[in-house]
């Protein structure tokens, strides 16, 4: 292989070099100064083929990009990192997770450099009174985490923390520990929570994965209220997901993909309204449906 196709193959995979100079990445990893309040965001990731195709989702989440004051920092709440403990990543250079089995060698290739920032996580960890947070040096970013960041921010420039779920706690535990991050907000930290509302694998229509907003019943059903209770800013019935009937037992089968909402929705301030995109169903039983919290 030449060096130019080689190149050109680093391209087309997405594979970034180190975009910047050392000292760049110094300048912008050192300092969190006061910023105007960032917007939160919940993205849908739906399929990790998203981080390599383009199509209306991945034009989407580059569309919300562009309305977003350059971050500081991301704190992406992954619904792909679960512990016993919440825990928050700490290391300089966090590593590209290929956390899926069965995708095409493409996608195993994509590195996502993003760096980290141990100072933050620190900040992070003493801030947060209410519960122990470790500090983890070990996991780095999941697909959960980079398929979606990556076309926010292609060129990698921006540090990536990640914050683990405890897969102990209840829902409540996560909307009220994320109350206790929002002073990152004006900091300049985006605040990601990445998942998907409507999640139940088990019953993908795979013949109907090229039909275009594709959805059961239960799911157009769930997808519906929780837009309309994010909108209206009525948080107890989507903490107590799990009592709203059978259409949400079937959309939300098990609690991982959507309590990264939840961290979004401790997070909302009184006055603050939802922009919401990339809303379609994808094979009966996975929305991509995403909000913007500003
Ligand atoms: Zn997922």
């Amino acid at each position: 292989m030449t060096r130019k196709s080689f190149l050109q193959l680093l391209s087309a995979l997405s594979i970034l070099k180190y975009p910047m100079q050392a000292r760049e990445l110094k300048h912008i990893t050192q300092d969190l100064n006061a910023s105007e309040k960032m917007p939160l965001l919940f993205l849908g990731h739906g399929s990790p083929m998203n981080a390599i195709t383009e199509n209306e989702f991945t034009a989407g989440f580059k569309q919300i990009a562009t309305t977003i004051t350059k971050p500081n920092a991301i704190l992406c709440i992954s619904a792909h990192w679960e512990t016993k403990g919440t825990f928050v990543t700490a290391m300089e250079h966090p590593q590209t997770i290929h956390d899926f089995g069965g995708f095409p060698e493409a996608l195993y290739q994509v590195q996502y450099p993003a760096p980290g920032q141990p100072q933050l996580a620190k900040q992070i960890q003493e801030s947060i009174q209410e519960t122990p947070i470790g500090l983890d040096e070990k996991w780095g970013l999941d697909h959960g985490a980079w398929s979606v960041i990556k076309h926010l921010y292609p060129h990698a420039d921006v540090p990536v923390l990640q914050l683990s779920i405890d897969y102990t706690k209840p829902a409540i535990y996560h909307y009220e520990l994320a109350k206790q991050l929002a002073f990152l907000r004006r900091k300049g930290v985006l605040i990601i929570g990445s998942g998907n509302i409507v999640h139940n694998l088990g019953q993908i229509a795979w013949n109907k994965m090229e039909t275009d907003n594709f959805a059961f019943d239960w799911a157009t059903e769930t997808n519906e209220k929780i837009k309309q209770l994010v909108q209206q800013k009525i948080h107890k019935p989507l903490i107590e997901y799990n009592q709203q009937g059978a259409a949400f037992k079937l959309a939300i089968p098990t609690p991982e993909h959507y309590l990264p909402l939840l961290y979004v929705l401790g997070l909302q301030e009184e006055k603050e309204d939802t922009f919401i995109f990339n809303d379609k169903a994808v094979a009966g039983s996975l929305t991509m449906t995403s909000f913007k919290i500003i």
